[in-house]
């Protein structure tokens, strides 16, 4: 096993429902996982404090939730790079990305028992919209785990490493749909000999299989259980059940599922026609984030896939299916793998980069040489103020799906007379609009402008904002007439801690 695995970086798809680690293997020129202590590769995203200071991650704390729910974090992802949620544990707090080592620390410890080596590397997975708060969190929670977190790749962008490396995709336009336990993730890619470009990314980052869960779980409750109130371990139960039923429904069409209530346990019938009913809302959500992603995709002049790749344990839903075939009747639709496709590609990514930087691997076998071309997944722009009645607004220069490198330069001007300074602000969003509102949580760097004495109102200012292709935004500002100047980075990937983007659908 040793001997497969030279490059030393692991690829982690830290995911809301289930963690999976994966190395890239030599001889078979791939993405393998590690099997966990548990006897799978799934190690479940849970983590259960039996006091404040002891703990135990995967199933047990998963099914411990049903008998302390307040003992246990789950869905920490949904929460990472908030500043404002954090878990209580018996009066103490735990952020997100605490919750995330915790898990992380776990499954390496896995992989490195399984691979009978020391391992301190790996790249990390997160859903595409994640905003740079949330990728800094993410890189914090590696580091907490004790690892040297060497990049962090987008989970659609990671199964298409896996998936290509399976089947020659060279040539084609593909769709990575991913519905996983908390995200929906859409990324149009295009695969070449040397190179993946991505030209789309959208989706959803509050719609995941947990919601058809949490749906139909409501549902049961007030057709089956006469709308009485659970207390917080029924619920949980509950959720399980809901959970259970949903899986079942991928393969049958009615099961039946026990819950507790006050009266004791209850059998209840439940069928995939009433699941598929109360959950059509969810579905509504999938087709907006699709009609979002083709009507960008028109603009720029693509209107079909070649192929379209379902990554996420929810893609294995048969309504799902149903929602894809009507909306790409003639694209064909490849399944499998949707539980480790992305932490296999991480690991192919991972010896690419390995490779790339030189790295620990013997020359005895080929490595993977397919270069990312990434695109920007949110807009970026600058607050100014607009009009006669001069209301701050956030001036969009970088529009989300721009290629990297870029690099925009627009004029400003000033706003009274000697003004002495401009801040110069930058925000990120999700809009493809020019101009936006403020949201102070939003906010990502900024540098100051130092301008000379007595200049009109109305005088210019350069600014241009250029994204490296490694994700480093720089801002500068010019004063043509001095020639002052000031020049601020801010990296992308790591920025000052900042909350996630705000959009109240979740959309991105
Ligand atoms: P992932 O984040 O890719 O691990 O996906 C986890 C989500 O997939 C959870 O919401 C699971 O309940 C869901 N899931 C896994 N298997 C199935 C299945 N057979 N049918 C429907 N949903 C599933």
């Amino acid at each position: 096993m040793m001997a497969r695995f030279e490059c030393g970086i692991l690829g982690i798809d830290l995911g809301t429902t289930n963690t999976v680690v994966s190395y890239y293997d030599e001889i078979g020129q791939r993405g393998e996982c590690c099997m966990n202590q548990e006897g799978t590769t799934l190690l479940p995203s849970a983590v259960y404090f039996e006091d404040s200071s002891s703990y135990v991650v995967g199933t047990v704390a998963r099914e411990g939730a049903m008998l302390h729910p307040d003992r246990t974090a789950m869905f920490f992802k949904r929460k990472m790079g908030s500043s404002k949620e954090a878990f209580m544990i018996e009066g103490k707090a735990f952020s997100p990305q605490q919750v995330a080592a915790l898990v992380l620390k776990e499954a390496v410890e896995n992989a490195r028992t399984e691979l009978g080596t020391e391992v301190t590397e790996a790249v990390i997975t997160v859903p595409a919209y994640f905003g740079a708060s949330a990728r800094q969190a993410t890189i914090e929670a590696g580091e907490m785990a004790g690892l040297r977190v060497r990049d962090i790749l987008d989970e659609p962008v990671a199964a298409l490493y896996h998936c290509d490396v399976l089947s020659d995709l060279i040539g084609k336009t593909v769709l990575i749909f991913d519905l996983g336990g908390g995200t929906l993730d859409l990324v149009a890619a295009e695969v070449r000999e040397n190179e993946i470009n991505e030209i789309v990314i959208t989706g959803n980052m509050r719609l995941g299989g947990v919601d058809w869960d949490k749906a139909f779980a409501d549902h049961i409750r007030w057709t089956r259980l006469q709308s009485c109130t659970l207390v917080p371990e029924e619920e949980q139960e509950l959720l399980l059940a809901a959970e259970k039923a949903k899986k079942i429904f991928s393969r049958k069409e009615k099961t039946k599922l026990y819950v507790s209530t006050k009266e004791g346990r209850v059998a209840v019938e439940v069928t995939r026609s009433e699941f598929d009913r109360c959950t059509e809302h969810l579905n509504r959500k999938v087709r907006v984030a699709i009609i979002d992603l083709m009507m960008t995709l028109y603009r720029k002049g693509i209107s079909e896939f070649d192929r379209i790749i379902l990554v996420g344990g929810a893609t294995r839903m048969p309504q799902i299916k149903r929602l894809l075939a009507e909306a790409f009747p003639y694209t064909h639709v490849a399944a499998g793998d949707q539980d480790e496709a992305v932490a296999k590609g991480a690991a192919v990514y991972a010896k690419l980069l390995d490779s790339s930087a030189g790295g620990h691997s013997s020359a005895r076998y080929a490595a993977p040489k397919k270069r990312l071309n990434r695109i920007c997944t949110r807009s970026y722009g600058l607050a100014a103020m607009m009009g006669e009645d001069g209301k701050r607004k956030v001036c969009n220069m970088i529009f989300r799906s721009a290629k990297l490198p870029i690099a925009i330069v627009r004029r400003f001007y000033t706003s009274c007379d000697n003004q002495k300074q401009v801040n110069l602000k930058i925000y990120e969003n999700i809009s493809d609009e020019r101009y936006v509102d403020v949201h102070p949580e939003a906010f990502l760097g900024n540098c100051i402008l130092e301008l000379p004495e007595n200049l009109p109102k109305g005088s210019d200012i350069e600014v241009m904002v250029t994204i490296r292709r490694d994700g480093v935004l720089t801002v500068e500002g010019r004063e043509p007439e001095s020639g002052k100047a000031v020049r601020a980075v801010i990296d992308l990937k790591a920025p000052p801690g900042q909350d996630e983007a705000h959009d109240p659908d979740g959309r991105y």
